[in-house]
């Protein structure tokens, strides 16, 4: 996918974000976010109850050691098992702490970045980078899934879009999961059909274009092979032109939503643009691929099963579309095919998670899973295909049930066939020569 999808149970857990005004919230921890001016924010953490530490989710890197600054020099941010932990630098209890963090893009591994700037001084934020549980009690419970009363008080004459709902002051809702995106800004979203969405005006044509013509394309022919989404989309596509380390793009999906974020400069420049417009449409096939996946996923080890099948369907749909060119599809897929083979010779996919390797569960999923299509289609004389099948699988999906390979590969023996089945194990699980063999023999 993009490359830079986060590895997260992004599709696996609905956010939790209702407006609070709707509920009456117990006591709850809080995060409240503000503007603290000069390009900051001021984030406070309210804890129902004092902690030794909080312990925040996901840490790819040291990107919050370096730039989250605290406002009594009481607190730190250490590392305990490689995750970022807020505590007091005397070890004391505390329940209320308040950092400012530059609202600035800073790109993350695997993780969507904390603000993302539009041109014109909007903003888009992450509530789940914020996230974080009272340390001890993460150590009991092994998970810190919230819910967190969130709140964010948007600048002055500025308004917030949360869950497609514009409000013009401060705005709180239950965050959970991973999180979901937060406008702020005084951009008016538009409305299609199928997206409410804000794009960056400051954007080229020859992207914003592209991205326009090509997204209603690709929603109508998802919701004609799969079943229809519950609700439109929000679609957020950001430009941060001042970012001065380097260009680049990153972005992803969350539930109901597609964001996509472009920083550095050069893209102004045709070439730059115009040769990132097939990577651009791949984007969001795979992305709203995702949308359309209905939450079936394969758990974290089974990666290949959402992030492969959104590779097939970005694959199939643009085909379909004829919306970039055949070389471009099978230069796709032949990259995919030798880095997967490439990957397999270093370990199982199942264990690619470990040596932090994710990218292989994209490359090795889009072969498994256009073979998958190739023998749906022939068995059922192209009355069927990986689409239909899909289909089945939302059906029979438990809610926020991930599958295992073990299961899936099953279903796969059932619906296609022993033949298929016992070769997708091979690639899946086989530590031998013969997973990057079966992936080679996977496609005609
Ligand atoms: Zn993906």
């Amino acid at each position: 996918m993009m490359n830079s999808e986060p590895p997260l149970r992004l599709m696996l857990l609905a956010i939790t974000t209702w407006l609070a005004a709707c509920v009456s919230v117990p006591s709850q921890d809080q995060i409240q976010l503000s503007p603290a001016g000069d390009q900051h924010w001021n984030v406070i953490y309210r804890f129902s109850r004092p902690t030794s530490g909080i312990t925040l989710v996901r840490t790819p890197n040291e990107a919050r050691s370096n730039r989250w600054k605290f406002t009594s020099p009481d607190f730190e941010i250490i590392k305990v098992n490689d995750e970022d932990v807020i505590r007091r630098s005397d070890g004391g209890a505390f329940s209320m702490v308040n950092v400012l963090v530059p609202a600035t893009y800073v790109p993350l591994p695997k993780d969507y970045a904390p603000f993302s700037p539009f041109s014109d001084g909007g903003l888009l934020i992450h509530s789940g980078r914020f996230q974080g549980c009272a340390t001890a009690k993460l150590q009991v419970e092994n998970t810190c899934d919230g819910p967190w009363l969130m709140k964010i008080t948007p600048p002055k004459g500025m308004h917030i879009i949360v869950e497609g709902q514009l409000q013009s002051r401060t705005t709180q809702w239950l965050d959970s999961g991973d999180g979901t995106k937060v406008y702020v800004g005084t951009a008016k979203p538009s409305e299609s059909s199928y997206f409410i969405g804000i794009v960056d005006s400051a954007l080229p044509t020859a992207i914003t274009e592209p991205i326009e013509k090509l997204l209603p394309q690709l929603m109508k022919l998802y919701a004609q092979m799969l079943p229809p989404l519950r609700q439109r989309p929000m679609l957020f596509v950001s430009y941060d032109a001042s970012f001065s380390e380097g260009h680049g793009h990153q972005g992803g999906t969350l539930p109901d939503q597609v964001f996509m974020h472009f920083y550095g400069p050069g893209w102004e420049g045709s070439d730059l643009a115009g040769q990132t417009y097939e990577d651009t449409a791949w984007f969001f096939a795979h992305e709203t691929g995702h949308l359309f996946q209905h939450s079936v996923t394969g758990v974290r080890d089974a990666s290949w099963i959402h992030e492969g099948a959104a590779e097939a369907f970005a694959y199939l749909s643009l085909q379909s579309l004829k919306a970039v060119s055949q070389e471009y599809l099978d230069e796709h897929r032949q990259r995919a095919l030798d880095g997967c083979s490439y990957a397999l010779s270093k370990g199982t996919l199942a264990s690619a998670v470990d040596r932090a390797r994710f990218s292989d569960y994209y490359d090795c999923g889009l072969i498994m899973f256009l073979a998958i299509d190739a023998a749906v289609r022939m068995s059922s004389a192209n009355q069927e295909d990986l689409f239909s099948f899909w289909t089945t699988l939302i059906a029979e999906t438990g809610k926020n049930e991930p599958w295992e390979d073990v299961i899936f590969l099953e279903k796969i023996r059932h619906a296609i066939g022993p033949s298929l089945a016992d070769r997708l194990r091979l690639v899946v699980s086989d530590d031998s020569d013969a997973a990057a063999i079966a992936v080679r023999q996977l496609l005609p």
